[in-house]
């Protein structure tokens, strides 16, 4: 019997791996925002329409590209991230991108317009489409806009897998809120078949949870700083948190509002939202949860970055110390601001 076995050419490999990546199109907002961020923007706006499948925009002002990095960029294993020391750990990289899969990921499975300045006087217009690659001038100030359409237009199999365009958006709409609380100093806005859901001032993280949820909520809610020394294996390291916590007034029936970021990347790490949980100890009324936002800074060389992008719960080196640490923070700062509520009350 001839063998069964054939090979498969590298462009039917790269739509495999791209699929991977780009499971659903919530992935390539978070890759877009990565990416935005990555580039240093104050402000980023998303448009999306339909499920996201019809068309995802995210505009950021970063820094923007130049013509021929614009053209590297949709290649694949480009990137500008990694540190030029070849033996650099892939601990030490501080962005959220570093693979360089991302953009051409997308383009794989999608047409990708990137318009884009890098403070040149003309900027630069990129389309991508069916593995063909179009260039022009365009006029735009300093930044990035990448519009993403037709996304799994030739997978059936992929847009069949997705949910509704309402489950999909709000998936959308949850991970761009999980972003703008753990990036409270950027200032982001969502559109939804050119209506607006949300958008935060990038004034930090009161008014960042007042753009995403309401005034009412912003108002019942404290934020906690803090810095905590542990051991780590050659000695203390230091971990650092930040955050905003309802009063245990304020509360939800499911835990999904308690949003967790490492170093400034979205999670879902059920341990590190359990310990927050923890830190209210008994001052939530039974099967009621807080709406928080906490951003953790473990220390260097804590976290492994180089997990699967789609795979969102973290490596994580001493979690044990790190959530008892988050819960110690979390029960603190409560208790503070409630000391300081009753005085307020009583004068
Ligand atoms: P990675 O983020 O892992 O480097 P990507 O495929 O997401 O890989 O992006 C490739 C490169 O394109 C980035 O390293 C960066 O130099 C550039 N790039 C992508 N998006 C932007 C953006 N919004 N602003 C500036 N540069 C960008
Ligand atoms: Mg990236």
């Amino acid at each position: 019997m001839p063998s069964q076995l054939t090979r498969l050419d590298d462009a039917t490999v790269a739509k495999i791996a791209a699929g991977e990546v780009i499971s659903r199109p919530a992935r390539v907002v978070s890759e877009l925002i990565d990416n935005a961020l990555d580039a240093g923007a104050s402000r980023i706006d998303i448009a999306v329409d339909g499920d996201g499948t019809e068309r995802i925009r995210v505009e950021d002002d970063g820094h923007g590209l130049s013509r021929g990095d614009a053209e590297l960029a949709v290649q694949r294993h480009t990137t500008s991230k990694l540190p030029a020391d070849a033996d650099a750990s892939l601990t030490a990289v501080s962005t959220l991108g570093f693979r360089g899969e991302a953009l051409a990921a997308i383009c794989d499975c999608a047409i990708v317009e990137i318009v884009t300045n890098d403070g040149d006087a003309v900027g630069t217009e990129l389309r991508a489409a069916d593995g063909e690659v179009t260039v022009t001038d365009t006029a735009r100030g300093q930044g990035t806009t990448v519009t993403v359409t037709d996304l799994f237009a030739d997978r059936p199999a992929r847009r069949e897998s997705l949910a509704s365009a309402a489950a999909e958006f709000s998936r959308i709409s949850d991970l761009v809120a999980d972003y703008a609380l753990a990036h409270p100093d950027v200032g982001f806005s969502l559109r939804h078949d050119g209506t607006k859901t949300f958008s935060t001032p990038g004034g930090g993280l009161r008014d960042a949870l007042l753009g995403v949820y309401d005034a009412d909520i912003a108002r019942n809610a404290t934020v906690v700083e803090r810095a905590t020394d542990i051991d780590i294996e050659d000695g203390t390291g230091s971990f650092d948190l930040r955050g905003i916590l309802t009063y245990p007034s304020v509360t939800r029936s499911t835990r999904e509002h308690v949003r967790i970021s490492v170093a400034g990347r979205p999670v879902s790490d059920s341990g590190l939202r359990q310990a927050v949980i923890d830190g209210y100890g008994s001052l939530l009324p039974g099967d009621q949860f807080p709406i928080a936002a906490v951003d953790i800074e473990p220390p260097t060389g804590a976290v492994d970055p180089n997990v699967h992008p789609a795979k969102q719960r973290v490596g994580l080196r001493y979690r044990d110390a790190l959530e008892a640490a988050v819960e110690d923070a979390v029960s603190e700062a409560l208790s503070t601001a409630d000391a300081r509520r009753a005085e307020a009350a009583a004068t």
